[in-house]
């Protein structure tokens, strides 16, 4: 298995932007999500997509892989194939059942491995621990979820240590012992004879599959694997101010390791819906404030919505639509630091329509006072009429 087309996997052209990219990983790490989605090969999906952007979404993985089909560059190795973040052989394949580690399983293994060691390496110790899986969490606020922070519990399915065996493997009351077939290295060494001479190459040792331990009686609980999956549930406290696309990161609650080696980090990120009222940028916040032409001409005090209740604007007389008023420190927390932002107000003036005859008698006599002719009635036409007996409906 070669590294595959990550940008098929996004689904995005290969010249997408950085922006492109986010957004369909965005998507599809929410369609695919295990928690959101059933079908049995989701949770693969998931991973597939993941791995992809970790490559792409990064600018300087992304060119490697672009130049060189991997994300570490020429001489990366085996460390970063197949986009794992954990390094080592760890990253391959991304198989969460794999016997080894993340390895993929079934004849791949074999082939890369030769490819890369020429058959002559194998120096890496496979009884060192790897730390388990990262995993991500797509997580949806509200608006005022975003601003204020909450307290929330979140389950999802993952890999946990074994809690029969403690994660070797072994039935309880046995332990795994020394390989007897490669005396604890993992590997073998194996010659052939070719036309062009003997060759020797080593692989992983059959018997315990590259570990160096062999299990003669297995944990009944995981069948010797040293994992099983997991409900797993996290208390989260989502900080207040966090933004659209930012990312938390819970460390330990990703996957379990192997050899010992700890779990992996948990990363959710936020999904913030849009709000009906405001719009947010960072810590500022945005609001359109509707008044009338008397009281923007006048001057009046106008109660105004803000995410943090409603205040007083005094509006001074004569204000033009578009300006905007100020309000210190009802914009968004700030995350790191003290307060918040500014609510931004812009006036909208709106032009009162379908007016009785009281109105339109005493705008005729402002306009005369002003020294104004105009030709219009104010009495509106039928269409203009029908389309807005339309629209209240
Ligand atoms: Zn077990
Ligand atoms: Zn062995």
């Amino acid at each position: 298995m070669a590294q595959s087309d990550l940008y098929g996997v996004l689904g995005v052209a290969k010249d997408a932007s950085q922006d492109e990219i986010k957004k369909a990983y965005r998507k599809l790490s929410k369609k695919y999500h295990p928690d959101l989605n059933k079908a049995p090969d989701a949770a693969e999906k998931f991973k597939e997509v993941q791995d992809a952007y970790d490559v792409l979404g990064d600018e300087q993985k992304r060119a490697n892989y672009d130049q060189y089909g991997s994300a570490d560059g020429a001489q990366g190795g085996f460390g970063g194939f197949g986009g794992g973040q954990q390094g080592g052989f760890g990253g391959f394949g991304g198989g969460q059942q794999g016997g080894f580690g993340g390895f993929g399983g079934g004849g791949g293994f074999d082939d890369i491995f030769n490819q890369f060691f020429g058959g002559g390496g194998g120096q890496r110790n496979p009884n060192a621990p790897r730390p388990g899986r990262d995993l991500q969490y797509q997580m949806d606020l509200t608006f005022e979820e975003a601003i204020f922070g909450k307290k929330t519990k979140i389950k999802y399915n993952r890999e946990a240590q074994c809690h029969t065996c403690g994660g070797n493997g072994a039935k309880p009351g046995t332990s795994p012992v020394t390989c007897h077939q490669c005396g604890g290295s993992g590997y073998v060494t194996t010659e052939t004879n070719t036309p062009l001479g003997r060759m020797r190459s080593q692989q992983p040792c059959p018997v315990c599959h590259g570990t160096g331990q062999e299990i003669k009686e297995k944990c009944p609980t995981c069948g010797g694997s040293g994992h099983e999956e997991e409900r797993h549930e996290v208390e989260v406290t989502i900080p207040a101010g966090v933004d659209d696309g930012q990312q938390m990161r819970l460390q330990g609650q990703g996957e379990a390791g192997q050899n010992g080696g700890g779990y992996g980090d948990l990363f959710i990120i936020f999904e913030v819906q849009p709000s009906k009222d405001f719009r947010r940028d960072g810590t500022e916040i945005y609001f359109d404030q509707d008044i009338s032409f008397v009281q923007a001409t006048l001057g009046d005090d106008v109660t105004v919505k803000t995410v943090h209740g409603d205040v007083k604007l005094k509006v001074p007389a004569g204000t033009q639509g578009g300006t905007t008023f100020r309000l210190r420190g009802k914009g968004a927390p700030r995350l790191r630091g003290n307060g918040n932002g500014d609510e931004h107000v812009t006036i909208k003036v709106v032009t009162p329509k379908n007016l009785n005859k009281g109105q339109r008698d005493a705008l005729r006599d402002f306009a005369k006072a002003s020294g104004e002719s105009v030709t219009g009635s104010g009495k509106g036409n039928l269409f203009n009429k029908m389309r807005d007996k339309f629209n209240e409906n």
